[in-house]
Parts: C-alpha cells; sequence; structure tokens
C-alpha cells in the first residue's frame, strides 16, 4: 500500500480486522509532519459505510459532529438566501475533522513513516517491485497506489496526469472564532456558510476547538500567484480583497483575518479515468480519479480502501488478480457517477450566474 491517507489507512485498517497485515509506505515522516486540513463530511452509503467495515462506526459517531451539516448560503451583499439546519437525528453526512478521521483509522496500524515510493514496476509474472526514493527496492504480490493526486503508482498502469479546472482555491483559516470574531462565528454557525458571486465563490466552515477554514474559489489562470510570494500573506490577502471586492464587510473580514494562506489550483483526472488492467498493481482514491473537492472524494478513498481489503480477504490463496480486476470494474463505475456529479457542481458553482450555484444547493438540500 503506498499512501496512508483516507483510502490506504481504511484498507489496511479492514485487513488488519480480518487478521491480515499490510505494508503502508508513506512519504511524510510521521503523522503530524503536515497539517491535517479541515473537515470532511463521510456521507451514509460512502464513508461511513468504509467506518463500519473498518468496525469504526461508533467511534466516528462519537467524535463526529452532526450539527455540522447546517448549510447556510448568502448573497454577497449579506443577505440569507438559504439556512438549512439538520434535524436532531440527521446523521446522513456528519463532519469529522480530518485529524480525527486519521487517528481512528490509524489506530493499531504500523505505517512505514518516511518511505517515499519514486516509483512501481509490474513483475513479468505478476507482483510489483517499488522503487523508494532512497534508492531501495522491495517486491510485493500486490501494490496499491493510495499516494493521491500526483501518484508516483499510476505511470505503472495509466500514462494520463491531472490537469487544471480553471478554479483556484486559496484556503486561509481563523482560530478560536467564538472569542476573538463573535460576529463572524455567529455567520458561520455551527456549520457552513456559502457565498456564490460572478466567477468566484467564499465558504467558511466551522471546525471543531473554535478553529475556522474559509476558501476563496475563483476563475484564474493556472498561475496566479506566480506573481505575488505566496509566502507573503499580506500579499495575497490584499490580491484576493481586490478580487471580492464589492462584497460586504463581514464577508471579506473572513479574509482580512486570516492568517497563513495556502494555494490550491484545482485539477482533476478525466472523468471517466480507466486503464488495462495490470496484474500486481491497482490504485485507489484520488489516485484513480481525482475530481473537484465538492464532497466525494474522501469518501470514496475511504469506501474504496474498505472494498479492495475485504475483496483481498475473500480471495485468499485463490485467484487475487481476479477479485482485483472486478474491484477495479466496480470502482471504475461508481468514481465516473460521482467525477460527473462533481465536475458539474464546480462549473454551476464557481459560474458567470451565481443563481446555478443555488440552484445546485437546492437540488442536493431541499429548502426546509
Ligand atoms: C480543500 C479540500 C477540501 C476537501 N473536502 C472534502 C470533503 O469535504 N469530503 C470529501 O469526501 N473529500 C474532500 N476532499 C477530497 C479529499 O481530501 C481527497 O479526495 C482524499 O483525501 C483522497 O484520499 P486519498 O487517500 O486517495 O489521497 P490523499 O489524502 O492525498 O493521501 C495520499 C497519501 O499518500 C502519501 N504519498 C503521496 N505520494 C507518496 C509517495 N510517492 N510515496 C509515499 N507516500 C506518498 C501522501 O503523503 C498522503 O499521505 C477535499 C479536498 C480538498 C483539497
Amino acid at each position: 500500500m503506498v499512501g496512508a491517507g483516507p483510502a490506504g489507512l481504511a484498507f489496511a485498517r479492514v485487513l488488519h480486522r480480518h487478521g491480515h497485515l499490510v505494508a503502508v509506505l508513506e512519504r511524510d515522516p510521521g503523522p503530524d509532519a503536515r497539517p491535517t486540513g479541515g473537515m470532511l463530511d463521510l456521507h451514509e452509503g460512502l464513508g461511513q459505510l468504509a467506518m463500519d467495515k473498518a468496525g469504526l462506526l461508533a467511534d466516528f459517531q462519537a467524535v463526529s459532529r452532526p450539527e455540522g451539516q447546517a448549510m447556510r448560503i448568502l448573497d454577497t451583499d449579506g443577505t440569507v438566501l438559504r439556512d438549512w439546519r439538520p434535524g436532531p437525528d440527521d446523521r446522513a453526512n456528519p463532519e469529522i475533522d480530518r485529524g480525527q478521521l486519521r487517528d481512528l483509522l490509524l489506530g493499531p496500524l504500523d505505517v512505514r513513516w518516511g518511505q517515499g515510493v519514486a516509483k512501481v514496476v509490474p513483475g513479468a509474472g505478476g507482483g510489483a517491485r517499488v522503487h523508494f526514493e532512497d534508492g531501495r527496492q522491495e517486491t510485493f504480490d500486490l501494490v496499491v497506489g493510495a499516494d493521491g493526486a500526483w501518484s508516483r503508482t499510476r505511470p505503472a498502469v495509466s500514462a494520463v496526469t491531472p490537469h487544471y479546472t480553471g478554479v483556484t482555491a486559496i484556503e486561509t483559516s481563523l482560530d478560536d472564532i467564538d472569542t476573538r470574531h463573535p460576529g463572524l462565528a455567529r455567520l458561520v454557525g455551527d456549520g457552513s456558510v456559502a457565498v456564490y458571486g460572478v466567477n468566484r465563490a467564499l465558504v467558511a466552515q466551522r471546525n471543531s476547538g473554535g478553529h475556522v477554514k474559509v476558501y476563496a474559489q475563483f476563475r484564474a489562470p493556472r498561475d496566479w500567484l506566480t506573481h505575488l510570494d505566496a509566502a507573503d500573506a499580506e500579499a495575497v490577502r490584499s490580491s484576493l480583497l481586490t478580487l471580492f471586492d464589492g462584497w460586504t464587510v463581514p464577508l471579506l473580514d473572513l479574509l482580512r483575518h486570516g492568517t497563513a494562506f495556502v494555494h490550491r489550483p484545482l485539477h482533476v483526472l478525466p472523468v471517466a479515468h480507466t486503464w488495462t488492467h495490470v496484474p500486481g498493481v491497482t490504485l485507489v482514491g484520488d489516485a484513480a480519479h481525482l475530481m473537484p473537492p465538492l464532497g466525494a472524494g474522501a469518501n470514496l478513498a475511504l469506501l474504496e480502501g474498505a472494498e479492495l481489503a475485504e475483496a483481498v480477504v475473500a480471495a485468499g490463496d485463490g485467484d487475487l488478480d481476479g477479485a482485483v480486476r472486478a474491484f477495479e470494474e466496480r470502482m471504475w463505475t461508481r468514481a465516473e457517477r460521482w467525477a460527473r456529479i462533481t465536475a458539474d457542481g464546480l462549473q454551476r458553482l464557481v459560474s458567470p450566474d451565481p443563481a446555478e450555484a443555488l440552484a445546485v444547493f437546492d437540488r442536493v438540500q431541499p429548502s426546509r
């Protein structure tokens, strides 16, 4: 298994539950090497199903935030257009901090940290050889590439690389919002607030512990930030404030009070990315089907990891390659459906006509 993200950890954890060990090769030197990022909402039939397969559904329910499903949509002048709150028993898509999810999955697993993979070479008679970044090599019966958007495993099965969507996201965050920015805390509420303007959008989402992540999304050339020093927070902030000029002050305050800014030009793989099956190597998660970040990627990654593990367990000493091949067919069908939904969603959420964004919300979450 290459990668200890949601896909890799779900795979390893489900195998572990069935008494199988797997080598998890992760480039990061340790679990806390990088900030883990914002929240993930785990859907009932996807991410939550994967947690169930891993025996972790009760633990997920104990730490996740059902109230985080709340969603408010504002106009750029601050008018409330939609204000949706979950019912007391609504557990369809509770939110969890990425770090909490990672810790749940990690549990007893023994990850080989600091082992970056440079490339994977399928063997002539099955299996595959892993070439590490430090020059070492090791052979495995099956290498599962769960190494994300810029997968080093992918070239072993597919020549396709991600392409830029035309939409860039800049992520920033506010700490301790309830005491430091109570007005903004009310604006964000328990869940998320989203505002859609012409070719741009602003989404703020409450994480646990009074932490709020803010995502500014807009259509721009891929190199939008290259004329700025990305580490110069003041320069990035001032460019963003110019870009969102005319929006009501509290919305701009979400950017004004943001601390560090992270540049995320959004890339995707083609909607129906498949490959000719290669014995000894497969892909799951973003490595297989990178799509716009609209609530599906981590869910699919978790479920694929869990399902592939179950397929491996069911194959036992029998036809492992046949089990992987059948798994790939199932994964491709489901991923293609979600890739179409999220590609269409991105077009409409960051679009010349903000009414389209509202229509997306009304389709997904009818006003109550
Ligand atoms: C801003 C943002 C918000 C998002 N929000 C949501 C959401 O709300 N819901 C949702 O479902 N999805 C969301 N997504 C998508 C989600 O984050 C991804 O789809 C998901 O993380 C994919 O999981 P993965 O395990 O396939 O890959 P990753 O999470 O990318 O994990 C890959 C792992 O592989 C490791 N790795 C990479 N290269 C190597 C190498 N060469 N050797 C060894 N290890 C390597 C990495 O260090 C990493 O640990 C969001 C994405 C973004 C950017």
